[in-house]
């Protein structure tokens, strides 16, 4: 299958290293092009669990993590334009791939390289950068998820540096990371959990540091990147805890808003794949005398995903202008949750769509159709589930419109989103009253409606610098449609309450008309 989809190719701003990201991005685009398409097939391949050891090796060997790794380290500094492209590039071929770039770049090099000890990250990155090694990062706990602040793996002191106990699970890179940034609460001398988190480093090369691999799981997606149980009994020196300066929630923040601003990078070269899989296929197949892309419907997807896709190509700009790694977005919760929830709804609402589209023959974990909504899928669960962020998105706005006194939705997303609200059309339907305490779901629609108003602030500007205007028409209505489903919700807030007892078996039975 011949897949012809133009590299990302960076052009602007003049005074940065330009022809240098070409060609590193030309380098990258060559390897797993050739890796994923050449010496092994790769419907074959991410249908098995794991990656065969030459495509690790080749891909790190052409050391995409200098995307993340400051200059003095030997990457590009960190530089967004670098990310983005990069992982656009991966996640183009393999989302497995794309994620487990994003997994070593956002949840470990970057919080390594801004806040860890200047030795300690030297040591570490360097080898990172020359592609020798990986990195992960571990929050999540069993009875510890959304709750995370709650965890139980505990720090101490112990003389020459930490000890640190505790259980994690769903680490992406389980078993092969040679580096850990592990997540714990401080422990008194009594037992008790003080507030607060902080992050350490795990070497694996060090025996005292090791953390043990309790259990593999099977994972339904994302065969590429393996995930399990872990068991955490370390001891790490004093210069391996994270310095977050203004305390650890704090640090947390950054890196996950840091983390949650790469998603236009993995979700653009997913729905790149994806638009051009759609195109490709209903251009081909034929039903009933006429190609799928001559009905209406299928137009409809297929416009979508195009629309998705210059939507997310719009936040992979903002992210590169606004998500700098110097820049603290501790604060930046709205812009950083609404370009992880846009790009992961839109990765999973277009996977889905592809598979309608290429019909029985996608439902095949050696399909990219099958795989792609298996893959998509946990983007809208993992670091923060998207119901959540949605409900902080709108509860956000609701605390906006307390402080200005107003009830009246329209009076506020005019004033905070004028050019979205332009762009998607969006009149008289935007004129909503809020009541004083709307329901969690209805605060979950307006961080909804939210989210895409700011994904169409940042499609007006690219709009305004030359996107090309058929791309934009999609992008604009794809969200202004999906704005006019949530507005209608908030209009009419129909009551849905959770039946107390089940059904069973045959419940239909007592009914048949006799
Ligand atoms: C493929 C994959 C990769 C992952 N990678 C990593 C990783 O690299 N490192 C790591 O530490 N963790 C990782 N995780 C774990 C992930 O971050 C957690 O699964 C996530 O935080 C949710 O926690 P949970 O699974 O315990 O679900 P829970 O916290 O039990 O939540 C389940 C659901 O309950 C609902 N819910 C929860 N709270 C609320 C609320 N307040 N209001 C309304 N609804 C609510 C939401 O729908 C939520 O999705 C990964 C998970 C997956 C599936």
């Amino acid at each position: 299958m011949t897949i012809t989809s133009e590299r990302p190719v960076a052009r602007a701003p003049e005074n940065r290293r330009v022809n240098e990201l070409n060609a590193y991005f030309a380098t990258l685009d060559d390897t797993v092009r050739r890796v994923f398409r050449g010496r092994v097939d790769a419907d074959y391949m991410e249908s098995n669990r794991g990656l065969p050891p030459f495509v690790l090796r080749d891909i790190m060997a052409a050391r995409p993590l200098r995307a993340f790794v400051p200059d003095q380290y030997g990457g590009f500094g960190d530089d967004p334009m670098a990310i983005q492209g990069m992982l656009d590039v991966m996640s183009y071929q393999s989302m497995s791939l794309g994620l487990m770039m994003g997994i070593n770049g956002a949840l470990f090099v970057q919080p390594v390289a801004k806040y860890a000890d200047p030795q300690v990250a030297e040591r570490i990155l360097t080898r990172m950068a020359e592609g020798h090694a990986m990195g992960g990062l571990m929050i999540t706990e069993p009875e510890y998820g959304t709750d995370a602040l709650s965890m139980r793996t505990s720090w101490t002191r112990n003389g020459e540096g930490y000890a640190i106990n505790g259980t994690k699970h769903w680490a992406g890179l389980t078993g092969w990371a040679d580096y850990w940034l592990v997540m714990a609460r401080p422990q008194g001398e009594d037992g008790t959990l003080s507030q607060g988190v902080d992050l350490f480093i795990c070497e694996q090369d060090h025996p005292e540091q090791r953390i043990e691999v309790v259990s593999r799981y099977p994972n339904l997606g994302l065969y590429g990147i393996p995930y399990g149980r872990n068991h955490i009994d370390v001891e790490v020196p004093l210069d391996h805890r994270l310095n977050g300066g203004r305390g650890g929630l704090r640090m947390m923040l950054d890196v996950l808003h840091h983390s949650r601003m790469q998603f236009p990078g993995m979700a653009i070269g997913f729905l790149r794949r994806l638009a051009d899989e759609a195109v490709r296929h209903t251009r081909e197949r034929a039903v009933s005398g006429s190609s799928l892309i001559d009905y209406d419907q299928v137009q409809a997807r297929v416009a979508r995903m195009q629309g998705r896709l210059a939507l997310v190509s719009a936040l992979s700009l903002y992210a590169i202008e606004h998500a700098g790694a110097d820049v603290d977005l501790s604060r930046e919760a709205v812009a950083s949750n609404a370009a992880k929830t846009v790009c992961s709804d839109y990765m999973h609402d277009s996977a889905q769509s592809l598979l309608q589209l290429v019909g029985a023959r996608g439902y095949a974990t050696d399909h990219i159709a099958g795989r792609s909504v298996v893959d998509a899928r946990p983007f809208q669960i993992f670091e923060g589930s998207n119901d959540v962020l949605y409900a902080q998105i709108g509860s956000r706005t609701l605390e906006q419109m307390r402080k200005r006194k107003t009830d009246r939705l329209g009076d506020e997303l005019r004033a905070d989103y004028p050019e979205a609200v332009d762009l998607a059309g969006l009149g008289a339907e935007l004129d909503v009253t809020i009541s004083e305490r709307p329901a969690q779901r209805r605060i979950v629609d307006l961080g909804i409606i939210v989210s895409r108003l700011h994904a169409l602030t940042a499609l007006a500007e690219i709009a305004r610098r030359g996107f090309p205007a058929d791309h934009v028409a999609a992008g604009a209505g794809t969200a202004g449609e999906e704005i006019r489903h949530r507005l209608t919700a908030l209009r009419s807030d129909v009551p849905l309450t959770p039946a107390s007892a089940p059904l069973g078996a045959s419940s239909w039975m007592p009914y048949i008309a006799s």
